[in-house]
């Protein structure tokens, strides 16, 4: 059923591909081909489903952020919660006015400057937090190939003065352990992993299973720290058009700046999709459509 239906979705999107603004703010990213587009489906049952360019590796930029919190979930979860809240931010993903208002502590792990605190917690408890979260992924999405792209790192390094401000006003409230300058260095190297859809559908699948994967003994995280992810991706998944994100796709997302979305349909499977394309919210343009129409044409949203 799952590959008719990707069909359909493929040919449903066409017209979208290529439209939206390709992320510039970090030039490496600029000069990704606008005119991408793949989708993976990966069941908890085990089947794999795909279509386009679902195997070509691309930025999965903040898609990252799910796997350093599931990390600091699974060591220091306590410690979350006293450093970071738990509410939709209703403001761009880099924003530094809420920051202030609200005396250093971030609306969200799923905005940078709760990914910050994240990162530093992980650094915190690991003494090499870019190795750890590269064993991770690869594990999970039963990959040794998956890398780093070093130059996207280096890329997004020397053009980060937002990220550098926003880290440095986390520091001033005493949010940062580590020092500002590593804990960039390992959020932007985080952000440059470079992954496909297929790669991302089985390294996220344990979001849909209760915390674990079919191809590891051991749960990753347990299975009420699943559904506490999942409610954060459904409201602070995808910047500030989270609420759009659910009405129209109506299950938890989490997209990147590269174009990729990562959709979880509890219970059944994580659907993966990537168009370089931006809406004006950040979010892959053709790529939320696919996922409305996935939804829409298999029943499976949460509503
Ligand atoms: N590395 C990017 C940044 O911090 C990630 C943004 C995103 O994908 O939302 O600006």
């Amino acid at each position: 059923m799952y590959q008719s239906i990707l069909n359909e979705i493929y040919d449903s999107v066409q017209p979208l591909i290529g439209q939206g603004p390709v992320a510039s703010y970090i030039p490496r990213l600029a000069s990704v081909p606008a005119d991408k587009f793949g989708m993976a489906v990966q069941t908890v049952e085990g089947s794999l489903y795909q279509i386009g360019d679902a195997e070509e590796a691309f930025s999965i930029q903040s898609i990252s952020k799910i796997f350093v919190f599931a990390l600091a979930l699974k060591h220091a979860e306590d410690e979350i919660w006293r450093r970071v809240g738990r509410e939709p931010s209703g403001r761009p993903f880099n924003s530094l006015v809420q920051l202030e208002y609200e005396n250093g502590v971030p609306r969200n792990p799923f905005i940078n400057s709760g990914a910050f605190v994240v990162t530093d917690i992980v650094m915190s408890f690991t003494r090499d937090a870019k190795r750890r979260l590269l064993e991770l992924v690869r594990m999970l999405a039963d990959n040794r190939e998956i890398q780093y792209d070093y130059e996207v790192a280096r890329s997004e390094a020397a053009h980060g003065h937002r990220n550098a401000a926003l880290a440095n006003f986390l520091k001033s409230y005493s949010n940062l352990r580590c020092e500002v300058e590593s804990v960039l260095d390992t959020y932007f190297t985080h952000c440059s992993l470079a992954m496909s859809c297929v790669d991302l559908a089985r390294a996220s699948l344990f979001l849909a299973n209760g915390g674990c994967v079919p191809w590891h003994d051991g749960a990753i995280i347990r299975p009420e720290q699943a559904k506490g992810v999942n409610a954060l991706l459904m409201t602070c998944g995808t910047y500030d058009e989270a609420g759009d994100f659910a009405y129209r796709v109506g299950l938890p997302g989490k997209s990147g700046v590269g174009g990729g979305i990562v959709a979880i349909v509890p219970g059944h499977a994580s659907v993966v999709v990537w168009s370089p394309g931006l809406t004006p919210g950040g979010n892959s343009l053709a790529g939320i459509r696919a996922l409305e129409l996935f939804t829409a044409l298999t029943g499976l949203s949460l509503f």
